[in-house]
């Protein structure tokens, strides 16, 4: 068979990519050692193909363009060409513990990711992960496998959430196959490739303080200072140093999803980046009319993840991983009052949460309604519009879109948010106030919808979008798949020609159910 020099070239791109993932040493992760994760090849998946692509991904981490042209591409990228790879080298899952829906659960563990190694680029260097590659010591009772809906569903959201600014793991692509799952119903197999610069989790934490290994426990957090917080190593603690790390952009995380009125659904703490990504996207959604007590995961039948509770959450999270790293704290106390110290040190830190959070909320919903200067009773303004988006179930996101056409003179351009309220008279009285406000902001009406529409994204990834792109996909046309990821990676742009993505959703979109199965 003889290639064309393009292809050739991808071939031996492909070549030097799977040599760099297929030779010791790995990355630092895996170097931890047998104590952190077993090796093992992927499972096979029979006769993979392409369905999802970011070329964006792949360019970041400095694979050629069209490399997913090259039939080796799909092969590697579901685990199929791992089973060639040295016993050194092999894919790996790491094992965690944590706390699922607040109670304690044991060890769990990557039932069905496998890190490949690390890939360096521009100065970066970028873990990347096989979700759905097969069963490992920690798949406990599941399959190992991921399905096609919830592939693409990840891999949507992902390079939604990226193009939105918030913090997250990325997705380089989807392989799918014909290889029935079993779920509710049968499903077909696929396999994610996603893309951090770490998959630790607060769990990994919890897992070594739960089974008393404080060295083990200590090399993990050496080595999260070391690669991402080696300024940590300067604190009086860098252990604390480290936990505050964590509270800082974890309450920064919760920031970003309550702007956008996202719902993550499975908050575990093993669901939790220790660097504050946002991770393991399963029954996540983003709200169309807005409920702040709105549940997203249909499993969660106490409401424990409602989007209002999130930050609260994530605060209770905190106190895991804090719980976690106890045994680290405080070396630099006597003996005799380590213990003591080391927890009131940790309080102190995670005190910290409400004093990130807080302010920071307020000013993204000031910078949400376009106000430039903090003023005494922008908190009451902000949470009466809540109010009466809850009250009339508005639409989350067209309402901050739409507030940007609203004029400080007069009501000319109140209709397109009006439109969304069924109380028009309660929208009115909060437009007023909100005018009322505006006239004391310098800023004229246009520069401030520029400013608006910066912060307010147009496109998010609804629930009803992602279920048309998995339906085509079912049915083997992945077009879709790639336009809304081409949509979403514009959020904040007019695109006036996807204006049917912007849409409320249709009366289909309510008997939507999102679960834990995935
Ligand atoms: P999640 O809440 O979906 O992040 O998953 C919780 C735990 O279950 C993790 O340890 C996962 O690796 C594991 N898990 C979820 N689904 C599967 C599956 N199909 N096969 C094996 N393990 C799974
Ligand atoms: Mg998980």
């Amino acid at each position: 068979m003889s290639f064309s020099p393009s292809i050739a070239g991808l071939s031996a791109a492909l070549t030097d990519l799977s040599n760099t993932l297929a030779t010791p040493p790995s990355n630092a992760f895996a170097r931890l050692g047998g104590s952190f994760l077993t090796r093992l090849p992927a499972a096979p998946l029979a006769a993979p193909y392409l369905v999802g692509f970011s070329a964006e991904t792949a360019a970041r981490l400095g694979m050629p363009e069209g490399i997913e042209r090259d039939p080796g591409f799909v092969e590697l990228f579901c685990g199929n060409a791992t089973r060639d790879w040295p016993a050194d080298a092999l894919p790996y899952a790491s094992v965690y513990s944590g706390h699922q829906f607040g109670v304690w659960a044991g060890q769990l563990g990557d039932g069905r990711a496998l890190g490949l190694g690390e890939l360096e680029h521009d100065g970066e260097r970028l873990e990347l992960q096989l979700k759905g590659a097969g069963r490992t010591p920690y798949s406990r009772m599941g399959d190992g496998r991921a399905v096609l809906r919830s592939s693409i569903r990840e891999y949507l959201c992902s390079e939604a959430m990226h193009h939105l600014g918030i913090p997250t793991t990325r997705a380089l692509c989807v392989i799918g196959s014909d290889q029935p799952v079993r779920r509710e119903t049968i499903e077909t197999a696929a396999v994610l490739t996603r893309v951090a610069p770490s998959f630790v989790r607060f769990g990994h934490f919890e897992h070594f303080y739960a089974n008393d290994r404080i060295d083990a426990l200590r090399a993990l957090a050496d080595h999260v200072i070391e690669r991402f917080c080696p300024h940590c190593k300067e604190a009086d603690d860098p252990y604390l140093a480290l936990l505050a790390e964590a509270v800082r952009s974890t309450a920064d995380l919760m920031v970003d999803w309550q702007a956008v009125g996202f719902c993550h659904g499975v908050m575990n703490t093993d669901n939790m980046s220790i660097l504050g990504l946002t991770i393991d996207y399963g029954p996540f959604g983003f709200m169309d009319g807005f409920d702040a007590g709105h549940i997203c995961n249909h499993s969660d039948t106490q409401g424990r993840y409602a989007y209002r509770l999130q930050p609260q959450i994530a605060y209770w999270n905190l106190f895991c991983l804090a719980q976690g790293l106890l045994p680290l704290f405080g070396a630099r106390h006597d003996e005799s009052v380590r213990a003591d110290k080391a927890v009131e040190d940790a309080q102190h830190v995670l005190a910290g949460f409400r004093e990130r959070f807080a302010p920071a909320l307020e000013n993204r919903m000031r910078a949400k309604l376009g106000l430039e200067q903090a003023r005494d009773g922008d908190d009451a303004l902000v949470n009466r519009l809540f109010e009466v988006m809850h009250a009339n179930r508005a639409d989350f996101t067209l309402t901050f879109r739409n507030l940007a056409r609203l004029s400080k003179h007069d009501a000319s351009g109140d209709a397109p948010a009006r439109d969304l309220f069924l109380d028009r008279v309660a929208f009115d009285a909060w437009a007023n106030d909100y005018r009322a406000r505006l006239a004391a902001e310098s800023r004229d009406d246009t520069t401030r919808a520029i400013a608006m529409n910066r912060v307010n994204p147009k496109f998010v990834l609804r629930n009803h979008l992602a279920e048309t792109a998995i339906q085509r996909a079912k049915e083997k046309d992945f077009s879709e798949v790639e336009r809304l990821a081409t949509v979403l990676r514009r959020p904040f742009d007019e695109q006036p020609e996807h204006a049917s993505y912007a849409g409320l959703p249709p009366d289909w979109a309510n008997s939507l159910e999102v679960s834990c199965s995935s």
